[in-house]
């Protein structure tokens, strides 16, 4: 017995059907003994077709007023599963963000939570109600309703179960759990019984897809434990949790790829001091996000500098390099957006050498060519061509003994 925050997706509140088979869990959860604070998603497509219907008004519709259109594909959910719970004569009642005390600033479509009171929800539920959370949404100082960016309603889950002190936040989704790497790419992956915060929120800056990220810094930060797991089936998905007990500690955890990302090379600049900064400054200054940089060794009094920019990014960031190669002098500015990253990730290598070796060897053996490298005391990522991606993951899934049996 205890205190249950229940998130479920889109996928798991898709139609009316799927909602009465959450209920049927819900009231499972409750009828065991335990506290339960429901969080929900807008039925799948929901908010995709609300964006859509904003895009056939204007292309810059204002951010207000969207963030009052999104909220209502929530709002619309914990509805009905509210409605589902009580015609099943249990006491539900559904509360939306602003009702929750989900305090957020005022970055419509990308708020960030500051504070949840939840006071309401604690009076709720000492009555033994059950309550179900409008996700993805809440409310700025001013009092306007916001939105928390796609994904979004992992975060509001997370945030109201540390804000309620529960002893689990269980996140029910279309998948089984967290797997070690695509199963659409590796048919060899194997879902995960445990795996880190720190791993998870790699993983998921690296291109997992299971849970928003916030969500996990959320986690990490109040130690909430969270489970991932299916709505569709009774098995236990992934724990995410702090640290492992050694004995299930692999040096490598899971294998990534992501291919969202495109490479920008800088030819033939002079190597003086300031350079760097010269390249890279207007790109940070145009609000860009470099992920990996490198810099070729100088020959002839010059070197190339190389770095990576989101996709969506791509055009903005050639014109600026163009520019910035006719004020400094480079020699020409080439894009590229063949690219993906793979990368390695795993708590286990920070204590372990020959873990890069063994990545470099293994996409050799493929004959991959690597075209640049990052690490971190828990992960090492190479970009390389776009379309070795697969192979790339393949391969060093089974290299790192991930591959199920
Ligand atoms: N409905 C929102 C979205 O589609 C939030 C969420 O599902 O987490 O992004
Ligand atoms: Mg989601």
């Amino acid at each position: 017995m205890g205190v249950i925050v229940q998130k479920y997706g889109g996928t798991s509140v898709a139609n009316i059907e799927r909602i009465q088979n959450v209920a049927k869990r819900v009231a499972k959860t409750y009828d065991q003994g335990n506290d339960v604070v429901v969080i929900l998603s807008a039925m799948a497509g929901v908010t995709d077709n609300l964006i859509e219907m904003a895009g056939q008004i204007t292309d810059r519709p204002e951010r207000r007023e969207m963030d009052v259109l999104l909220a209502t594909g929530e709002q619309t959910t914990a509805a009905l599963l509210a409605m589902t719970l009580i015609s099943m004569k249990y006491p539900a009642q559904s509360l939306l963000g602003y009702q929750a005390e989900v305090r957020t600033d005022c970055s419509y479509g990308n708020a960030r939570i500051q504070k949840v009171g939840a006071g309401r929800i604690k009076e709720l539920v000492e009555d033994r109600k059950i309550v179900v959370v409008a996700g993805f949404q809440g409310i700025d100082p001013a009092g306007n309703i916001t939105t928390l960016g796609r994904g979004g309603s992992d975060t509001s889950a997370v945030a109201i179960a540390a804000a309620i002190n529960a002893d689990m936040c269980e996140i029910y989704t279309d998948v089984d759990g967290v797997y070690t790497t695509d199963p659409n790419i590796c048919s060899k992956a194997r879902k995960m019984n445990r795996i880190t915060f720190d791993e998870m929120l790699e993983m998921a800056s690296l291109g997992a897809k299971v849970l928003q990220i916030r969500s996990v810094e959320f986690a990490k930060k109040y130690n909430v434990p969270v489970h991932v797991r299916s709505s569709f089936s009774e098995e236990e998905g992934t724990m995410v949790v702090n640290e492992y007990t050694d004995m299930e500690r692999l040096v490598v955890s899971g294998i990534t790829c992501s291919k969202n990302d495109a490479r920008i090379l800088v030819k033939g600049v002079p190597d003086q001091p300031g350079i760097a900064a010269k390249v890279l400054t207007p790109i940070s200054d145009a609000g860009i996000v470099v992920d990996i940089i490198i810099q070729s060794s100088p020959r002839n009094g010059t070197n190339d500098i190389a770095f990576t920019v989101p996709k969506t990014e791509y055009d903005r960031a050639m014109e600026i390099e163009q520019k910035v190669a006719e004020e400094i002098g480079a020699k020409e500015v080439q894009g590229d957006k063949g690219i993906a990253k793979v990368s390695v990730v795993g708590v286990g290598m920070k204590n372990h050498a020959g873990v890069a070796a063994k990545m470099f060897s293994t996409l050799a053996a493929e004959n991959i060519n690597i075209r640049m490298i990052s690490t971190s005391e828990i992960h090492i990522s190479c970009v390389i061509t776009e379309k070795y991606a697969e192979l790339a993951v393949r391969s060093l899934h089974t290299a790192f003994g991930l591959d199920k049996e």
